[in-house]
């Protein structure tokens, strides 16, 4: 059993005219538990993106830590861009391998699960948006992470594709439960996946209200109960409100 804790203190930016500093993340403290599915909502801009970059290690100009506890290690991470970046020239099997050393069986379990066993040896042109974003996951899936990072992954799929890939996405996190941080501009969407919300604001970012997502996860596919979780939250939050 693991938790990874996040503190930021400060994450800023070099104004790229007059040089001055822009603080985009201050004193932001989140805690993952072991198997948590978490989503992150905040308005465009807030510093979501800046976070999973922080998170990856692909940015190392903050100040702060993340670890894993009680080894204070730092997590190995995978990553869900909102573009699938599938290598053309590599088909999706070897797209997958490219980023992970996947065993066959363990390949073609997670290909089974997110209905891609047919289009094991397809190259990417010939595959949907859905399918694409479902490969990026089972690649990320593939890695075996401390941490999955998803970052807007179902923007611009049309509502029944999005709402198979989430089916899916769910059914491989229930079968290889990982940490995930989601980042959602979708509230509906974030009630549906998630364990734990958590909302941020902007200017700098830090975290406003963290609140847990109480409805059964076989009852999720009932949109009347998502709807009355989100109105709920608008009387019990009103300050979410204006990040939407
Ligand atoms: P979000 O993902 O929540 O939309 P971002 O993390 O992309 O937000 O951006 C947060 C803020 O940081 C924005 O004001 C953005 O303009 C700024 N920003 C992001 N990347 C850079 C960068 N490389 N240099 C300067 N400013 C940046």
């Amino acid at each position: 059993m693991s938790q990874l804790v996040i503190q930021i203190d400060d994450k800023s930016y070099l104004n790229a005219t007059n040089k001055t500093p822009k603080q985009v993340i201050k004193n932001l403290q989140i805690t993952l538990n072991n198997n948590e599915f978490v989503c992150l909502v905040g308005p465009s801009g807030c510093g979501k993106t800046t976070l999973l970059n922080i998170l990856a290690n692909l940015d190392t100009q903050f100040s702060g830590s993340i670890e894993l506890q009680p080894k204070h290690i730092p997590p190995k991470v995978g990553y869900v861009f909102q573009n699938p970046r599938l290598l053309p020239w590599r088909t999706v099997r070897e797209n997958i391998q490219l980023a992970a050393d996947a065993r066959p069986e363990t390949l073609d379990f997670l290909l089974e699960i997110m209905g891609l066993a047919a289009e094991k040896e397809s190259y990417p042109e010939h595959l949907s948006l859905g399918m694409s974003r479902r490969v990026s996951i089972i690649r990320a899936f593939a890695t075996d992470p401390d941490l999955l990072l998803m970052d807007e992954p179902f923007v611009s799929l049309d509502p029944p594709t999005s709402r198979l890939v989430r089916q899916l996405l769910i059914d491989l996190w229930t079968k290889r439960a990982h940490k995930v941080l989601f980042v959602t501009h979708d509230l509906r969407e974030a009630i549906t996946l998630a364990d734990r919300l958590i909302f941020l604001s902007t200017n700098p970012m830090s975290v406003i209200s963290e609140v847990a997502v109480t409805i059964p996860r076989n009852e999720r596919s009932q949109e009347m109960k998502i709807e009355q979780f989100r109105q709920q939250l608008f009387i019990d939050y009103p300050q979410i409100a204006e990040l939407l």
